[in-house]
């Protein structure tokens, strides 16, 4: 099982790192990302990438997936601790939380009105 979640997040994680590369800093656009860390990419790509946008926030997402697969927590809500049902996790194998504590964390726009 763990050696699956390991192996799609490593394909996740060149995909991220293909994406990224058009969006280095001129100064270091010659970097190949595929040799390097999550935590030397992420930094970089604070200087080019407002922190709202969707790549960023994976990059973070999967650099989190990678510390609690690590800790045996991968799957796991980060909220409640709660085990994320399968169905979700195996649609968005980045998912932090369970199906409860993600309406909380992201305010349907209706109740707003
Ligand atoms: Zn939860």
């Amino acid at each position: 099982m763990a050696d699956n979640i390991a192996d799609t997040l490593a394909a996740i994680e060149i995909g991220l790192k293909t994406q990224a590369q058009r969006f280095l800093p001129h100064n270091v656009a010659h970097f190949n990302l595929q040799t390097h860390t999550l935590s030397r990419l992420i930094p970089l790509m604070a200087e080019t990438l407002n922190d709202t946008h969707p790549l960023y926030q994976k990059l973070i997402q999967l650099d989190a997936a990678w510390c609690q697969l690590e800790m045996g927590l991968y799957g796991l809500c980060s909220d409640c601790e709660t085990p994320i049902n399968i169905t979700l996790l195996q649609h968005n194998p980045l998912r932090q939380r369970c199906g409860a504590c993600q309406q909380k964390y992201i305010p349907h726009p209706l109740k707003k009105l």
